[in-house]
């Protein structure tokens, strides 16, 4: 048997072993080494196939991409030290049986892989299983514009930014491939993050295509396109039955220039900044006056908003929502006069709240260590002085043991001291510290930890009380009035952090306040309310509080209590 091979390098010599151990036993090969004046594409190399040539080695530069799938790359080899224009071995003879586990030089075994993989419309929630993992996984993450990093500085993956936020200037495309393809023959496990589907307005194609061209392993992993977010979010069906059998996404960046598509919704891209001549454009084109239109600002996330017009009162828009936004038009833009049914949650832990419908979490207090003072370290130093803790929460939990390892103590210095807890979380923080206590009030009630006192006839106790600087509002006195005597430990306080965002509450149905505290700082952040806001508090002592600020702003509301399970908050 004879097997033919066109070298189009004269660099054959060190590959022609392998090849030699491919083949079965008695094979002649056959060289022949030619100058390529052109690149090659699947046409000529399907000419040498006619004219019975069984394989090629080629330098990559030298093929054209993207070659027919018939013609299987059997090997990636070096090529000398240029690295970026490797040796292929093509067959065009399909019929050849070659052992292919001979080809340990194939390059392609040491280039990491690349996934190319949509990030959702920008909440972290929409990010398929599949893209979270890779997340988890990768060496190396390159990632765009709308996308949150804070979600991604949680994982070990190195973070390489190629957008255009943040005042940089936009990486140019050719630069992102190289460095996809750099870090690839580094043999990374890289993750491509685009903002919603990367083959939706994302390039993500260009950058398949370049890699694949230079037989590194990559692979697309789709994202919710942020279309599909923000009919979502803004309760539009895209298509509906009798009003919109066809969606368009399309290009908005030029309202003069960009070809308009025909269907009955349409949703535009990029085009926030042009949304007027939008609709200037598609009145010239015959779209009627009064067509709703519906624009979405940063869909799926927390500050997202929303605004709805007719074509006619968008054009003369005066303000109008700013990037990242889409904009839908059609028939199907309903506006149903219905509330979006968001609640607002502000206490710090979300999972104590279990609404229907959407829920957007914004904190509205953090706890934050406060210096300790020279009486508050020398009477941790002497705890030995009480009969009792008592654990109101689980910050008071951390906070004290925080504390207490600050003076050079440890949980040893509670031996014989009895403890008491109210709320299940409280049990739980304990637990982490070694120590088991059954909740005096499981229900997180100080109520229910004073009839648990009445009822075990504690008096005469020294109980130490650690807890923030606003103390515990009726606990201290009900303990005392049976004859205890209480010594608040201040040792943190709950503040209003930084990031609490100030949120248009026309978006929302209704507010959850948690706790006193978080009353003041809603109210900090917001001095006018929509009247019909609905609230729902924690605890008798936050209505009273949220009351008084109602009657204030001369609004009444019915605030319904809500209990949950165990959070205290501040
Ligand atoms: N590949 C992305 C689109 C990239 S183009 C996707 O599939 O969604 C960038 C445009 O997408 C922005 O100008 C804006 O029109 C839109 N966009 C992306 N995320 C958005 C979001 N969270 N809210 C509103 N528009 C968004």
């Amino acid at each position: 048997m004879e097997i033919k091979i066109q070298s189009y390098t004269s660099a054959f010599n060190s590959i022609y072993r392998q090849i030699e151990q491919a083949v079965p036993n008695h094979t002649e090969l056959i060289w022949s080494y030619h100058k390529s004046e052109r690149r090659m594409g699947t046409e000529q190399l399907m000419e040498l196939l006619l004219k019975g040539v069984d394989l090629v080695l080629v330098s990559l530069d030298q093929v054209q991409y993207p070659l027919n799938n018939n013609l299987g790359v059997l090997a990636v080899f070096a090529n000398g030290a240029d690295k970026h224009n490797p040796l292929l071995l093509l067959a065009l003879n399909q019929q050849l049986n070659l052992d292919a586990s001979v080809w340990d030089d194939d390059l392609r075994n040491s280039y990491g892989q690349v996934y190319i993989a949509g990030f959702g419309p920008g909440n972290p929630d929409l990010l398929t299983l599949k893209t979270q993992r890779l997340i988890k996984e990768a060496d190396v993450i390159f990632y765009d514009d709308l996308l949150d990093d804070d979600y991604l500085k949680q994982f070990t993956a190195e973070l390489v930014y190629v957008g255009k936020r943040k005042g940089k200037h936009s990486t140019k495309q050719e630069n992102i491939n190289q460095l996809l393809y750099e870090s690839a023959l580094e043999g990374k496990k890289i993750l491509r993050l685009k903002g919603g589907d990367p083959l939706i307005f994302g390039r993500g194609a260009e950058e398949y295509h370049y890699l694949a061209q230079r037989h590194v392993d990559v692979e697309i992993v789709p994202g919710i396109t942020s279309a599909l977010a923000a009919a979502s979010d803004a309760v539009i069906p895209l298509t509906s039955r009798g009003t919109s059998t066809s969606v368009a996404f399309t290009l908005g960046h030029d309202a003069v220039y960009n070809k308009l598509p025909e269907a009955d919704t349409l949703v535009f891209y990029m085009g926030a900044s042009q949304q007027q001549r939008w609709a200037q454009r598609l009145i010239d084109e015959g779209w009627p006056e009064n067509t709703p239109v519906a624009c979405v600002h940063n869909a799926s996330m927390p500050e997202g908003e929303m605004k709805r017009y007719v074509l006619s009162d968008l054009k003369t828009a005066k303000v109008v929502l700013p990037a990242p936004a889409l904009l839908i038009v059609g028939q199907t833009v309903v506006n149903t006069g219905e509330k979006s049914k968001k609640w607002l949650y502000t206490g710090m832990e979300l999972r104590y709240f279990n609404e229907k419908g959407q829920v957007v979490h914004n904190p509205l207090v953090k706890i934050e260590s406060t210096k300790l003072s020279d009486h508050q370290v020398s009477l941790l130093n002497n705890l030995r002085a009480f009969d009792r803790i008592v654990f109101a929460t689980p910050y008071a939990v951390h906070e004290f043991f925080k504390a207490l390892f600050q003076v050079g103590l440890d949980v040893r210095a509670l031996n014989e001291i009895a403890l008491s807890s109210i709320g299940t979380s409280t049990t739980e923080a304990l637990q982490k510290y070694g120590l088991i206590v059954e909740p005096e009030s499981k229900d997180n009630s100080a109520k229910g930890l004073v009839q648990s006192f009445h009822n075990k006839k504690i008096e005469n106790e020294a109980i130490l009380l650690p807890c923030s600087e606003d103390g515990l509002s009726i606990l201290p006195e009900k303990l005392q009035e049976m004859g205890n005597h209480i010594h608040e430990l201040k040792i943190y306080k709950s503040i209003l952090p930084d990031n609490a965002v100030r949120h248009n509450l026309e978006d929302f149905y209704g507010v959850v306040l948690t706790s006193p505290k978080v009353v003041h700082h809603f109210f900090k952040l917001h001095d006018t309310l929509p009247a019909d806001l609905k609230f729902k508090v924690r605890g008798n002592y936050t209505k009273k509080v949220l009351d008084e600020y109602l009657t204030q702003l001369k609004l009444h509301n019915d605030a319904a209590l809500f209990s949950i399970r165990a959070e205290y908050d501040g």
